[in-house]
């Protein structure tokens, strides 16, 4: 019997063989020929991934979150106003971060599984002058996905920024950040990009650079300051050594061998692919009677899937059985309704027999609670989504 378990949650994630390699080889300085071009070879590929040729990438120790933090100590002045989309938990840690920074900050809150309307958006920006506008693409504790194609335009009419949080969309949602006009994406190596946890990535348009270039006031953070990144970004960048703070060696190692993979497959490829995941997973969940807690199929991640329990089914019971036949996913998040549902990571190397791996497991699992439901009519309806995709 197999040992290792799969794992499904919505990062960390599993990884290719190949980057797992790259992570465990010998460590090199990180001043070295060989490390610089894999440096500068990285913040090159982000630009293809993030779809964003005139972009400043930064490669970073940290996680998420510092990535959030980094953009906020860089863009936020005291006194600023910003405004926060929150469409989950992620949402509201922006808000908080953004607070520790002495901005003002108003919240558009979706309801419970839905996605933030344009017209709400508007109706803000008209009555406010905002810095930016924050926006989680896929909270990773909903589900949700917010459809920013327009966002950037948005925002811009009425003179505000647009952020980002790419932590579980990068590299798996559609995003082109160029032609969308996002001014900063950030993320995490966890998640899509297929990396293990540690990196802190962002992409900073040239309108998030002229921000903070004109900047009144001095950056409290040090760590966090692009001051200190900018010069190291562009020397690797131009095959020179560098330093500020000593770069985590092998998972930028790991990085370039995960962006290559990712090139390799294509940028549109690899959105079609999330979405057919999705679509499949879907077909199931609504052939089994359940429930998702992103209320409708368009809000719907392409990234990770958020499922209810069903009624009578014990939570905790459901992912012991889950665990028992080989698959981790990750239980709930959202405050309001933390113990009623569970989520399933699809994202980066996942591919659609996995998929099928995770519905044979729900099936099992749910008879095991005692959920009544016709066997087999998760994995026929996923098949068919798998199959019509290849005619
Ligand atoms: N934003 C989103 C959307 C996330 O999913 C996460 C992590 N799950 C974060 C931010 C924070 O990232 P980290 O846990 O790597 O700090």
């Amino acid at each position: 019997m197999k040992r290792r378990k799969l794992l499904m949650i919505p990062g960390p994630i599993e990884f290719e063989p190949s980057v797992l390699r790259a992570l465990g080889a010998q460590t090199t300085s990180h001043v070295a020929a060989d490390f610089i071009e894999i440096f500068g070879s990285s913040l090159e590929m982000m630009r293809k991934v993030f779809l964003s040729e005139s972009g400043q990438p930064f490669i970073i120790s940290g996680s998420g979150t510092l990535a959030m933090e980094i953009a906020v100590a860089n863009l936020v002045e005291p006194g600023d106003r910003v405004l926060t989309l929150v469409t989950g938990y992620f949402g509201d840690r922006f808000a908080e971060i953004i607070m520790r920074y002495g901005a003002e900050v108003d919240k558009i809150i979706a309801p419970l599984g839905g996605s933030v309307e344009m017209d709400a958006i508007e109706q803000k920006l008209k009555s406010q002058r905002y810095k930016f506008v924050t926006v989680t693409h896929v909270d990773t504790s909903t589900g949700v996905v917010v459809d920013v194609k327009q966002l950037g335009q948005l925002a811009h009419k009425y003179g505000a920024m647009i952020v980002l949080d790419g932590v579980c969309s990068v590299a798996g949602e559609e995003l082109y950040q160029e032609d969308w006009d996002i001014d900063l994406v950030l993320t995490a190596s966890q998640k899509a990009l297929g990396v293990p946890p540690g990196l802190a990535l962002l992409m900073v348009a040239p309108r998030a650079i002229d921000g903070w270039r004109s900047r009144k006031t001095y950056i409290s953070n040090y760590y966090a300051d692009f001051t200190n990144w900018l010069p190291v970004m562009n020397s690797y960048e131009a095959r020179k050594p560098s330093y500020f703070a000593t770069p985590p060696v092998n998972l930028v190692n790991a990085l370039n061998e995960s962006l290559r993979l990712i090139l390799k497959e294509g940028m549109e490829v690899r959105f079609i692919r999330h979405r057919l995941l999705r679509d499949g997973l879907q077909a199931a969940i609504e052939a089994l009677g359940l429930k998702q807690v992103p209320i409708k199929r368009e809000v719907a991640a392409t990234t990770l899937s958020a499922i209810y329990y069903p009624d009578g089914v014990d939570g905790s019971k459901f992912l012991n059985k889950i665990n028992s036949e080989g698959i981790i996913f990750a239980g709930g998040l959202h405050p309001e309704i933390r113990n009623r549902y569970f989520r399933i990571g699809h994202m980066g190397p996942t591919v659609p027999g996995e998929i099928i791996q995770a519905i044979s497991a729900i099936e099992i699992a749910l008879n095991k609670c005692g959920y009544k439901f016709e066997v087999g009519a998760g994995l026929t309806a996923a098949e068919r989504i798998f199959l019509n995709s290849r005619n």
